[in-house]
Parts: structure tokens; C-alpha cells; sequence
């Protein structure tokens, strides 16, 4: 084990190998993994030979390689000096996602096309001559400067970190076999197609013991997101099954909401904790706080109380830790609180010269005044951050670095159509207002005019007609057998 102080409860090779393999899995887990007999998949591998990453550049630009392009890398890479940077993007995915919508993909309020941008496009707009390399980065050879991918290996003069972060399951990592998680698009289209999987397998049962239970979703975590998708649901019961799925009684659709600590919102304004419990409940989603999940067995969720509670689809928002890779080296980076890399005011991983984290997977204690225990994970963060880092790594020989201070806008979070919770500096409102408030915020916010026009479109249509043509359940293909993607 390379890696210090991460929050991990087993073997940090063995977490890296899980996600992995939990990401990239072309078979629904449920099914389990068929592997064709005899048959050995091999690696492609090879030295990466794209102009940025040659290992000796001849026009004396720095080799800048940004891991992630989230809100952090992205927007770093935007406003980086093209003269002074040869810049390469490495992703897992070859597009840019926007996570604060990944429940409406879940609750096919919007497709998945809406809210993903593909990179290329992305960077040609700006930085034309920016490589893209679509891998996933498992280990950094700090003695070697070198990104370590299945598929490649990209040297670099400085690396910037921007990996966000990974679900945790709190010392229960097999939990990533059994629940749903929103933590990237694929993992809210899994979710959307198995919630309408239930819907239509318990419309066609007579089994009422079966049916019960796959009409039994409970969401884990009170937090924006766990807030978010139980209200989805809970409109889902209200109006959208009573239409469509008339054979289902509709009380027989049980929500529940599980929240840890005493409120929903807790890193919101106590207002805005209040307004969204009354706004689920509107729904007719059931909230329980206080509730800590312990574990979920047999379709039957455990809470540390004891008590139980039939669960078909329980949905997992209740924290992340830093995306783990395994850094290699004499002098390896401390990972703080959620393991995340710990970082200076510069965004410089501590102890490291060349070596910067950005976003959610930084940390950055004892900066600034108005957030001593590091900043909170958000978008406006990481976007922030990127900006600042782009600056100062543009600024001329001889100028000061700005260390980084994080403008706070505010917060806010949606419960079904009509209704939302903003949290600005001075004020706190709810209501339809909020809800007109937060519309505006996300859709000025996605990446691509064609994205823009096509939520906006979606959110107006389904705003008058509760219709949306999404619902549709497409389950890819068996065959060919395939391990891994980029693997045959
Ligand atoms: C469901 C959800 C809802 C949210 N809602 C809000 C909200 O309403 N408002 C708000 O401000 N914030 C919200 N957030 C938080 C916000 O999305 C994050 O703070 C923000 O995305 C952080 O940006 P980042 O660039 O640090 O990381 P990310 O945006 O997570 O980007 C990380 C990038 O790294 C890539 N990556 C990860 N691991 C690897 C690897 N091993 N190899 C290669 N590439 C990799 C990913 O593909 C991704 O492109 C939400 C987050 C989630 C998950």
C-alpha cells in the first residue's frame, strides 16, 4: 500500500480494483458476469506518442497533463496560456458531465445526451492543439513524472489533480454490489432503467408479497442529492403512476427517505431543512431522520436502532470519499478527511512541487478564514479554483500567486416541480420562486447551447404534461461477450 491516510476500510488496491471494475462492467451485476471459457483478455499498452506527451518537447513549453475534466480540470484547461502549456486532458469518459442533474437521468426527467458534453468538442473551442486521452488513471509514478493508465502512459513537468470524488460506503464496500448510486451518468441511467424495470414487473405480477416489494425504494442520504431523487420519486407516485401505470395501487409505492443526523439539508440553512422535509412530505415520501442505515440484506434495509424496513431498490447518496489512485514514489501526498489531497492556498498538493489537486478531491485547511476545516464540495468550488490556479500559472516570472479565495454564492436544492430551497448570504426562500431560481441557475450552467435548448424544452413539456417521453427501458445487448470496455 502507497497511499497514506486514506478513509478506507480494506485494502486501498483492492477499493481502486472494485470501483473499477464496478464502473466498467458491461453486464447489470444483478445478472452476474458471464465470462466466455477459455477466453483471456488482453491489454493494449503502449507509451503515449501524441505530440503534447512526447517525452522531450522542442518548443520549450511545459507538459501540462490535467487528470479529470470535471467543472475543476475543465475550466483550469479553458483559461490556461497555450504559449506557455502543452496540455493534456485525461478522463475516463470522453465527455463532460453535470452532476447536480445525474437525478433527473435516474428519474427520466431528461436523457443522458442533455447533460453530457464530449471533450473533443470542448477543447477544440479553445485550446485547439489540448490532447485528449480518454483512460483510467490508476497510478502516478511521482519519481518518474508519470500518469500510469490501462491504456497508456503519459509522462508530464506538472500534473494537476482534478478527480472529484468516488461514493463511500462507510467501511461496507461490498454494498456497491447491492445498491444504486448517483455518481455518474451511467450509474443514473442503471438506476432509471431499474426503477422503471419495477415499475413494469410489479404491474404485471399477481404475487402482492413481490409486487410490494419492488415498489419499496429507499433512498440513503439527506443530503441535496438523496433530497432531490426521493422528491423525483415521490412526483413519480403522485402523478405519474396514477396516468401510466394505473393497474398499481398507488399507496402500495412506498418512498422512505434515511437520514443520519437529525435534518435533511444539513450543510443547508435550518429553513431550508424545514421547508424540504414539508415539501417531501407533500409528496408522500416518508422521512426518517436519525436513521443510520447499518445494513441491506435480503431486500431488507437494517438500521443501527434495529428496526426494519422491505427495501426492492435502495439508492446510496450518503457520502464520497476522494477518488482513490495509488501514488507511487519516495514522498507520497497525504490524504485528509474524506480522502482528499491536502492542499496549500496555491492549490499545491502539500509536500509537492509540481503536483496541484483542484475541486472536490482537494482540501484545503486552514486558508481560508471563513472555511477552516477545507471548503465544501460543490461546483462553484471547483470552478473557482480552476480560474485561480489558470491564473496563477499563467502570471509572469517575478508576480506574486493568488492563493485561493472561494466567493460564495449560495446554495440551493429542488423537491419535485414547483418547489425548491435557496440559500443565498443574507436570505432564505422556498416555494416556486426558488424553484424558477434554481431552473435558471442549472440551465445557464450546462456546457453546449444544443444541451440548453433541449432541457429547457424537456423541463417546459413536462412541466404542463407530466408527459415525457423518456421512460423508455433499454437494456443493451448480451452479446458480443465483452469483459470490460477497451478490453476484447
Ligand atoms: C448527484 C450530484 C449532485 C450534485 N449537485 C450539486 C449542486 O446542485 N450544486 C453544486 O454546486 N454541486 C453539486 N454537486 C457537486 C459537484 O458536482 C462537484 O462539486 C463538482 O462536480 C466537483 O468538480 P470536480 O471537477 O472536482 O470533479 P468532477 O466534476 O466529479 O469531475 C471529475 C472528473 O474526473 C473523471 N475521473 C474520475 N476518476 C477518474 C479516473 N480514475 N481516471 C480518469 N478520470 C477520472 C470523471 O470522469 C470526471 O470527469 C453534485 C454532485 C453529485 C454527484
Amino acid at each position: 500500500m502507497t497511499h497514506k491516510g486514506a478513509e478506507n476500510c480494506c485494502n486501498f488496491a483492492e477499493q481502486v480494483e472494485l470501483i473499477h471494475s464496478a464502473t466498467y462492467n458491461y453486464y447489470p451485476l444483478s445478472e452476474g458476469f458471464p465470462t466466455p471459457k477459455g477466453k483471456t483478455f488482453t491489454k493494449e499498452k503502449r507509451d503515449m506518442q501524441t505530440e503534447n506527451t512526447q517525452r522531450e518537447r522542442k518548443d520549450g513549453r511545459e507538459r501540462l497533463v490535467v487528470l479529470g475534466g470535471g467543472f475543476a480540470g475543465l475550466n483550469l484547461i479553458k483559461r490556461l496560456d497555450p504559449k506557455k502549456y502543452a496540455v493534456t486532458l485525461i478522463d475516463k469518459h470522453n465527455y463532460h458531465t453535470f452532476p447536480p442533474l445525474f437525478y433527473q437521468v435516474a428519474s427520466s426527467g431528461l436523457d443522458e445526451a442533455s447533460i453530457c458534453f464530449p471533450f473533443r468538442r470542448e477543447i477544440r473551442k479553445t485550446h485547439h492543439d489540448t490532447d485528449f486521452v480518454m483512460s483510467e488513471v490508476k497510478e502516478v509514478k511521482l519519481d518518474r513524472k508519470e500518469v500510469v493508465t490501462p491504456w497508456v502512459t503519459v509522462p508530464y513537468d506538472k500534473l494537476v489533480v482534478a478527480l472529484g470524488t468516488t461514493n463511500n460506503f462507510f467501511g461496507n464496500p461490498d454494498l456497491i454490489k447491492s445498491v444504486y448510486t448517483l455518481k455518474s451518468t451511467a450509474q443514473a441511467m442503471r438506476c432509471r432503467n431499474d426503477i422503471l424495470d419495477h415499475l413494469e414487473r410489479a404491474t404485471a405480477t399477481r404475487d402482492d408479497k413481490l409486487r410490494r416489494r419492488l415498489l419499496s425504494f429507499v433512498v440513503v442520504g439527506g443530503g441535496p442529492t438523496g433530497v432531490e431523487i426521493a422528491g423525483a420519486l415521490g412526483e413519480m407516485k403522485r402523478f405519474v403512476v396514477p396516468r401510466e401505470y394505473r393497474a398499481l395501487p398507488q399507496d402500495e409505492l412506498k418512498i422512505t427517505l434515511l437520514e443520519g443526523s437529525p435534518r435533511v439539508l444539513g450543510t443547508m440553512s435550518e429553513t431550508a431543512s424545514v421547508k424540504a422535509k414539508k415539501y417531501l412530505e407533500e409528496l408522500m415520501v416518508e422521512v426518517h431522520t436519525g436513521a443510520l442505515m447499518k445494513s441491506y440484506e435480503d431486500n431488507v434495509v437494517t438500521l443501527a436502532d434495529g428496526t426494519q424496513i422491505e427495501a426492492g431498490m435502495v439508492i446510496w447518496t450518503a457520502g464520497v470519499t476522494g477518488t482513490p489512485i495509488n501514488f507511487t514514489g519516495t514522498d507520497v501526498p497525504e490524504r485528509g478527511r474524506g480522502g482528499r489531497l491536502v492542499v496549500d492556498g496555491e492549490n499545491r498538493v502539500k509536500g509537492m512541487t509540481d503536483v496541484y489537486a483542484l475541486g472536490d478531491i482537494a482540501l484545503m485547511p486552514d486558508v481560508d478564514e471563513a472555511f477552516p476545516q477545507g471548503h465544501p464540495q460543490l461546483a462553484q468550488v471547483a470552478i473557482q479554483q480552476g480560474t485561480n490556479l489558470a491564473n496563477n500559472l499563467n502570471r509572469k516570472v517575478g508576480k506574486e500567486a493568488k492563493p485561493f479565495k472561494y466567493n460564495d454564492k449560495g446554495s440551493m436544492a429542488t423537491v419535485g416541480r414547483n418547489r425548491a430551497v435557496v440559500d443565498l448570504k443574507h436570505t432564505h426562500f422556498g416555494g416556486f420562486f426558488a424553484w424558477l431560481t434554481w431552473m435558471f441557475i442549472h440551465l445557464i450552467s450546462i456546457l453546449g447551447m444544443r444541451n440548453k435548448v433541449t432541457v429547457l424544452i424537456n423541463w417546459l413539456w413536462a412541466y404542463f404534461s407530466y408527459g415525457t417521453s423518456l421512460r423508455l427501458l433499454l437494456h443493451p445487448n448480451r452479446y458480443p461477450l465483452r469483459q470490460r470496455w477497451g478490453e476484447k
